[in-house]
């Protein structure tokens, strides 16, 4: 059984205080001893200030991206090792705007995988089809080429055992579009699929994430498909009441069958 896992993407949004407000409410707002792992990802400035917040909860902390260079000069980079020393246990890799706005490749997006992995923390392999890639039949073929610098590495079993993927189709993020959970399922089993072929266990144990629009009242029909284990939520994650109902949400799903 696979426990669901829903993580908050605050991106580049809030204050000092925004942050400390959000972070406190997320935790007062939390079941203790949950039936879903959560954790949320603020930018890097307030990566601090939320984890002292979040110290003790259950809310685990996490980055929206992170350098695949160890040290050295590589002006406004932040490395594992920084990360590592806020206690980050999630580090998204590969988010959409990150491939769109700041050119990261399929290979940048798994050497920062692999050193996510090497510095102790879980990468969160952020994958997704644009709307032209859907209308013209390609989405598999767009994360296919996603997949690929990941599976033709020879540590891919060891590599895909040590992260997790979310699905994030391009066209559902932040537009209030969401997928339907029949076209969620259908390529979370195909990922699925994809890395049962490189290692059958792996696949069974692995958490895919559904992102993209997620909201309260469509949370639980997408948890309850059989291949989505949780989400990754953006614009819901900014307010600690919808982002709390959404990991009851996932929660609930967890006996699914
Ligand atoms: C995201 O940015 O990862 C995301 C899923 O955003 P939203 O929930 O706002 O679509």
């Amino acid at each position: 059984m696979r426990k669901p896992l829903v993580l908050g993407n605050w991106k580049m949004h809030g204050t000092r205080e925004a942050a400390r407000s959000l972070a406190a409410a997320v935790r007062a707002g939390l079941a203790s001893g949950s039936a879903a792992d959560v954790g949320v990802c603020p930018p890097f400035v307030f990566l601090d200030q939320v984890a002292a917040v979040l110290a003790g909860s259950a809310v685990a902390l996490g980055a929206q991206t992170v350098s695949q260079f160890a040290e050295g000069a590589y002006t406004g980079e932040i490395s594992c090792h920084m990360l590592r020393e806020f206690d980050c246990q999630y580090v998204l890799v590969g988010h959409c705007e990150r491939r769109q706005w700041f050119g990261e490749s399929p290979e940048a997006v798994i050497a920062k995988l692999a050193a996510v992995i090497a510095a102790g923390m879980v990468p969160v392999l952020c994958v997704g089809e644009s709307l032209a890639a859907r209308q013209s039949g390609d989405t598999f073929a767009v994360i296919a080429s996603q997949l690929e610098p990941l599976l033709q590495r020879a540590d891919a079993a060891a590599c895909l055992a040590a992260s997790v993927i979310a699905y994030e189709p391009v066209w559902a993020i932040g537009t209030g579009e969401t997928a339907t959970p029949a076209q969620a399922q259908a390529v979370h089993a195909w990922i699925r699929a994809a890395v049962a072929r490189c290692n059958a266990e792996v696949a069974t144990q692995m958490r895919i994430l559904y992102g993209g629009s997620v909201k309260p009242d469509n949370a639980a029909a997408l948890f309850a498909e059989v291949d989505i284990d949780g989400g990754l939520i953006g614009g819901a994650a900014l307010k600690a009441e919808d982002f709390c109902a959404i990991v009851a949400a996932a929660a609930a799903s967890a006996n699914r069958s």
